[in-house]
C-alpha cells in the first residue's frame, strides 16, 4: 500500500513535539501541536488546513504566532482544535497583537477555533476583515468522539488527564485506494492530479455508472471512462490507514484504557516517551508517561509501528536507551 499520509515529527526528539502529516498528491496538511514549526518550510506550514492542538503549554502552542504570521493576508480558513479554555487561549494571543488596518487585506484570513469538551464542542469564527473580533456567539455541538469529518477521512480525539485535560487524536482513513500500475499502462493513462480526483469520486461514492473524465495538460485532449469500469481496471481497495498521536499523558488506569481505545490497530503511533522506567515516579509526578510505559501501550493496542518522542533533556546522548526501553516493553504484546 502506498500510504496517503505521510506523517513525520517535526523536531528531533529532545525538541518540542508535533506531528505533521502532508497529504499525497495535494497542497495540504494536518498538524499535531504547535510548538517550535520554524523546521518546517513556509510552503509547508501553508498547506495545513487543521491544527489539532493537545494542550497549550508553551511546547505545544508557541507555533501558533508563526503560522498565524504566515497565513495572514491570505485567502485561507484556518481550523484549529485544543482543548477547555481555547477560546481563551486563542483570544489572548490575537489580543497581543494591533490589527487597525486588518480588514485592509485584499485576501482575508479567517479562523475558526473550536475547544472540546468531554460531551460538546463550542467553536467560534475569527475573520481578518473583523480584526479577528468574533462577531457570533460560540456554536455548541455534541461531541462523543469524532472531531472532523471528510469523505475520505475523519479525526477522532479524546481526553486524557495530564492534570489539565489533554487531547490525544487519531487520524483514519475511510478506505485505501490502491492504483494499479499495470492496470494504467493498460490504458494508457499517466499518473497526475486527475488521480485525487478520481479517489475523491470514490470517497463521494459517486454513482458508478456516472462519467469520469481523465484530464492531462490542458492541450491534450480528455479521455472519458466509466467511473465503476475504470476502478475496476486501475483500482483495489484496501483498509485505510490510521495514524494516532499521543502527548503529555498520566499512566493512570483510566488514561491507559482509554489511549489503547483511541490508538487500537493503528499503522503508526506516535506517543510520547519523556522519562526513562527507571525514573518512574518522577514521571508520575510530573504527569507524562515513561519509554517502558509508552512502549506497553503500543504493544497493547497492536499498534503496527511506533515512534516515540518529547525526551526530557536530562537523557540527552541517550535516545537509543530510550527507543529500546519502549521497543521491549512493546514486543512482549508480540
Ligand atoms: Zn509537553
Ligand atoms: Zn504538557
Amino acid at each position: 500500500m502506498r500510504p496517503s499520509f505521510h506523517p513525520r515529527l517535526i523536531n528531533g526528539p529532545f525538541d518540542d513535539p508535533g506531528l505533521f502529516i502532508p497529504f499525497q498528491f495535494q497542497h495540504r496538511a494536518l498538524i499535531f501541536d504547535l510548538g517550535d514549526i520554524n523546521c518546517l518550510a513556509p510552503k509547508d506550514i501553508l498547506k495545513i488546513s487543521h491544527a489539532f492542538i493537545s494542550h497549550t503549554h508553551m511546547d505545544h502552542f508557541s507555533g501558533f504566532d508563526r503560522l498565524l504570521r504566515l497565513t495572514l493576508g491570505r485567502p485561507k480558513n484556518l481550523s484549529l482544535y485544543g482543548p477547555p479554555g481555547f477560546l481563551k487561549n486563542v483570544e489572548g494571543k490575537l489580543a497581543g497583537y494591533t490589527w487597525n488596518l486588518a480588514d485592509k487585506y485584499n485576501y482575508p484570513l479567517s479562523l475558526r477555533i473550536c475547544e472540546v469538551h468531554p460531551q460538546y464542542t463550542l467553536c467560534r469564527q475569527y475573520r481578518c476583515r473583523d480584526r479577528f473580533k468574533p462577531v457570533q456567539a460560540p456554536v455548541n455541538k455534541p461531541f462523543s468522539d469524532i472531531l472532523h469529518a471528510e469523505p475520505a477521512f475523519k479525526v477522532s480525539a479524546a481526553i486524557f488527564d495530564h492534570r489539565i485535560p489533554c487531547l490525544g487524536f487519531s487520524i483514519r482513513e475511510r478506505f485505501h485506494v490502491n492504483i494499479i500500475k499495470d492496470g494504467l499502462n493498460a490504458l494508457g493513462l499517466t499518473p497526475g492530479p486527475w488521480l485525487t480526483e478520481f479517489k475523491q469520486a470514490l470517497y463521494a461514492q459517486a454513482d458508478p455508472v456516472s462519467k469520469f473524465e481523465v484530464k492531462f495538460a490542458p492541450q491534450e485532449q480528455a479521455k472519458h471512462f466509466i467511473l465503476g469500469e475504470l476502478a475496476e481496471k486501475i483500482a483495489r481497495i484496501t483498509p485505510g490507514q490510521k495514524i494516532s498521536y499521543i502527548t503529555d499523558v498520566m499512566y493512570s488506569q483510566s488514561n491507559r484504557e482509554r489511549i489503547v481505545a483511541l490508538v487500537k490497530g493503528s499503522d503508526h503511533l506516535f506517543i510520547e516517551a519523556v522519562f526513562m522506567e527507571q525514573d518512574r515516579e518522577i514521571a508520575a509526578k510530573k504527569h507524562h508517561l515513561t519509554a517502558w510505559q509508552a512502549g506497553h501501550l503500543a504493544g497493547k493496542a497492536q499498534v503496527k509501528q511506533m515512534t516515540v518522542f518529547h525526551f526530557s533533556p536530562r537523557y540527552t546522548g541517550m535516545e537509543e536507551q530510550l527507543r529500546e526501553e519502549a521497543r521491549l516493553a512493546y514486543e512482549q504484546h508480540l
